[in-house]
């Protein structure tokens, strides 16, 4: 669950999920002073309001995502059992089951963040989250972020065709406001 900071009421957790780059130097969907980060993870919540997913994207509070900067540098060990699964989930279709895992090891120690009315980052980008995109980047290791890059959007038995740069650039600010929680 995920509530406080910029939100009225109490948000579930549905997905995370991770924006990459085919190289270190983009990857972000996020930019700060517009500089890039290697890797963007999406925290995914939705407003129990609403009852359910399906309908909580359809209004402007409907969701919470927390985005964390992903760089590479020293190994994140509470990303390993993400990293470690993608074994099996190599190309499209595939699942692996998933269990245990508590999400808040994917934060970094800092909780400071930006926050903004923003967008689905994919379509059919509705315009019903709230965003808060943490300042203090998570570091993976270069290993771990070549597992993501060796992820395939074919099927087992299609030609390959690895699934990168999967990340949408920066939009038009228009007249939204950004507002940080720290000084
Ligand atoms: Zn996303």
């Amino acid at each position: 669950m995920l509530q406080g900071g910029a939100l009225d009421g109490v948000y579930r957790l549905v997905q995370f999920h991770i924006h990459w780059g085919s190289c270190e130097g983009q990857g972000s969907e996020h930019t700060v002073d517009g500089v890039k980060y290697d890797a963007e993870l999406h925290i995914v919540h939705w407003n129990v309001k609403y009852g359910k997913f399906a309908e909580a994207v359809k209004h402007p509070d409907g969701l919470a995502v927390v985005g964390v900067f992903m760089k590479v540098g020293n190994a994140k060990p509470e990303i390993q059992k993400v990293v470690d699964a993608l074994n099996s989930i190599q190309t499209k279709g595939k699942q692996a089951s998933f269990t245990n895992f508590d999400p808040t090891g994917l934060l970094p120690a800092c909780r400071d963040y930006w926050t903004y009315p923003g967008s689905l980052t994919t379509p059919p980008l509705l315009e019903c989250v709230i965003w808060h995109v943490l300042k203090e980047p998570i570091t993976v290791s270069p290993e771990q972020m070549c597992k993501l890059r060796g992820l395939c959007f074919n099927a087992e038995n299609e030609p390959v065709c690895h699934m990168v740069d999967n990340w949408r650039p920066c939009q038009p600010l228009k007249s939204r406001e950004v507002r940080a929680s720290f000084q």
